[in-house]
Parts: structure tokens; sequence; C-alpha cells
């Protein structure tokens, strides 16, 4: 049994469509183990997105990521971390194929509706970043 974070972006928490993408979890074998709505300071968007610091995006995704709450979950099941990557689609949704989460809910590169961790090793620093062991079941 495999563990991964996933982000439900500002974009998509705006939208209303929270509840659509956690279905998509859920209706694909992925149990939400915990799941929270928060507010995303600058500082903790830097520190999460810190892979990203040197790259010309950086302050535009920070920007973006901090503009309106978040839902972070924790997604648990048989190969969770590809699991969640393949349901949400390529990173720019205008090549995420049909039938996925950035295709079917994300505008554009910035706004893409979606994070998931992109290895084993990262979900479990990511999921750390976020939740305590007592609230994940
Ligand atoms: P995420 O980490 O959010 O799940 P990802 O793993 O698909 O997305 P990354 O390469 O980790 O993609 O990039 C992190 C985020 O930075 C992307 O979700 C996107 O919003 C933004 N980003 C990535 N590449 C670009 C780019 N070339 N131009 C603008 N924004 C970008
Ligand atoms: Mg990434």
């Amino acid at each position: 049994m495999e563990r991964t974070l996933s982000i439900i972006k500002p974009d998509a928490v705006a939208k209303g469509v929270i509840g659509k993408i956690l279905d998509r979890f859920e209706s694909n074998g992925l149990k939400i183990a915990a799941s929270k709505k928060l507010q995303l300071s600058r500082m903790d968007a830097e520190a999460f997105y810190a892979v990203h610091s040197e790259r010309p995006f950086f302050n535009d995704l920070v920007d973006f990521m901090i503009s309106g709450p978040v839902v972070v979950s924790v997604l648990e099941g048989e190969d969770a971390m590809s699991k969640n990557r393949k349901l949400m689609g390529a990173t720019n949704p205008k090549e995420a194929e049909a039938g996925t989460i950035r295709a079917d809910f994300a505008e554009n590169i910035d706004a893409n509706a979606v994070h998931g961790s992109d290895s084993v090793e990262n979900a479990a620093v990511e999921i750390a970043f976020f939740f305590s062991g007592r609230e994940i079941s």
C-alpha cells in the first residue's frame, strides 16, 4: 500500500470542483486517508515548491498557489503515486489526455487544477509537510 500527496489548487477550489476531483480519486481505487482545506502562506508555498526556486516561473507559481485556499489530501492505494499522476494528466492541460483531471478542469499551465507528488520519496516529504501521523488513517 502506497501513499501520495494531492493538492487541489486555488483555480479548482474557486471553480467549485473539489467534490468532482475527490470523486476521481475514490472512483479509481484511491482512498482519501486525510484531507483538509487551507490557505497557504507565501513562506509555505516557497518551501513546498523549493525545488523550482531557480525556474523562471517560480514567482508566478508561488503567487498562484497563495491566490486562494487549496485542498490537500493524502491518497492511499496500490501504486498511489503513479496512479494519481495518470489521473491528473500532463502539466500543460492542452497536452493532457482526454478524461484526465487537468483536461477536464484546468485552464492553462499556470492554473492547472491539481498537484501530485512525482516520486514515492517526495510523497513522504510532502505528506509530512502538511499532516501529522494521527491525521492520516
Ligand atoms: P505539480 O508539481 O504542480 O504537480 P507537475 O509535477 O506536473 O505539477 P512541475 O514540473 O513540478 O509539474 O511544475 C510545477 C508547477 O509549475 C506546474 O504545475 C505548473 O503550474 C508550473 N510550471 C511548470 N512548468 C511551467 C512552465 N514551463 N511555465 C509556467 N509554469 C510552469
Ligand atoms: Mg511537480
